[in-house]
């Protein structure tokens, strides 16, 4: 296997060369070769730095874990770049993986901080009962297999990082395959990224009531291509108890685009909309909020002290998610409220303007460039849209 080295941040790393990793379209490849290194990764990772980095000044230290390493690219920039990582453990369970992160972890100088593994990574995170309080999940495809293990890893406190590339399947592509493994249904509407983050959120959550944690997102943002979460953990079954509160279903009305939220999982969902059409549901799934305003904030004040290749871009979707991050869940697509008004598009900025005007919450979504969330009644949206 050929290799070469490539920096990212602060940290080398030694890894097979791009042919042996890279598709046409960019996309992951397991099963063209074993992957150990996705070179588009490097934005998330660049952010997943500064979310660790507000953890460990959060908790006063961090005690990381990267189970899913390839590389090792995750866990050892962590070592690296992050101030008061204690202990950091890189595990794969591909042995010529394995043989790369130990060559990485020694050309970073790194061999008294991180102790390299390689094992099954729920068998890794079983035998670490209690010790972490930095888990990252960055698996090829879903982290559902992991989440069980993963929960019962961590500390009183701490934070679950995770990645999920099945957005088919979350995003309603693949309906069956996300009961199957989610135990919950998608719906495909102009906002069917949140509703996959959604799901995702509320089975890991439903999960780690297993063991009496909370888990409460501070930081979501998607792609086409993956969805990324920052879970904050917190052990008590009270706590667990709140979070569960927030699980529950939405519903879509496809012919006005009306939605609505039912909170609690055992519970009768409304049948038909307002207009009187038939209504669609997504659920169970998280119900509060996506994004955490201040832990946020910290995180965009980290990065922006930091020198990443890709920092602006970065910076750009941190502010982004702060700007939505007061807002209901879903959003709406302006050229499809403007086609349902049969009016050409008003200027998003100009939108936004009139709704807050009229005392509502209103902003973009980094979900999608025509989108934008508020809390406006449909009418009133549409009227303004109408007499734009
Ligand atoms: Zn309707």
């Amino acid at each position: 296997m050929k290799t070469i080295i490539i920096t990212e941040g602060k940290t080398k790393i030694e890894t097979p060369q791009p042919e042996n990793f890279r598709t046409r379209a960019g996309d992951y490849a397991p099963s063209l070769t074993k992957v150990f290194y996705n070179p588009l990764m490097e934005f998330c990772r660049d952010i997943s730095i500064s979310v660790a980095q507000t953890a460990a000044r959060r908790f006063n230290g961090l005690r990381v874990c990267d189970p899913l390493a390839g590389v090792g690219v995750r866990g050892i920039r962590y070592a690296n770049e992050v101030k008061g990582v204690t202990r950091a453990v890189v595990n794969d369970f591909c042995r010529e993986a394995f043989e790369l992160i130990r060559k990485n972890v020694t050309l970073n100088g790194l061999t008294g901080l991180i102790e390299t593994r390689s094992t099954d990574a729920n068998i890794l995170l079983r035998e670490n009962r209690g010790q972490f309080s930095f888990v990252d999940l960055d698996p090829f495809g879903s982290p559902a297999p992991f989440l069980d293990a993963a929960c019962s890893s961590l500390g009183k406190r701490g934070m679950l990082a995770l990645t999920a590339t099945d957005t088919a399947p979350l995003s309603g592509t693949h309906v069956k395959t996300c009961l199957r493994r989610y135990g919950a249904r998608p719906l495909r509407t102009e906002y069917c990224h949140e509703t996959g983050i959604r799901i995702l959120i509320g089975f890991a959550q439903r999960l780690a009531g297993l063991h009496e944690m909370a888990l409460t997102p501070v930081l979501a943002h998607a792609t086409q291509h993956y969805f990324r979460i920052y879970l904050a953990a917190e052990r008590g079954a009270q706590r667990a108890d709140e979070v569960l509160k927030k699980i529950g279903y939405l519903s879509h009305c496809s012919s006005c685009l009306r939605r609505s939220f039912t909170s609690g999982v055992a519970t009768a969902l409304p049948q038909n909309c307002e207009c009187g059409e038939k209504l669609s549901h997504a659920g169970p799934l998280w119900l509060g909020k996506l994004i955490d305003g201040d832990f946020t904030r910290e995180v965009l004040q980290d990065l922006s002290l930091r020198d990443f290749r890709l920092k602006h871009q970065e910076l750009s979707l941190l502010s982004r998610c702060l700007e939505e991050a007061e807002g209901p869940p879903t959003f709406y697509d302006l050229n499809e409220l403007a086609g349902q008004e049969k009016k050409s598009p008003p200027k998003m900025k100009d939108l936004l303007t009139r709704i807050r005007d009229r005392g509502y919450f209103a902003s973009r979504t980094h979900f999608s460039p025509t989108g934008f969330r508020t809390d406006a009644p449909l009418e009133e949206i549409l009227e303004l849209i109408g007499t734009s």
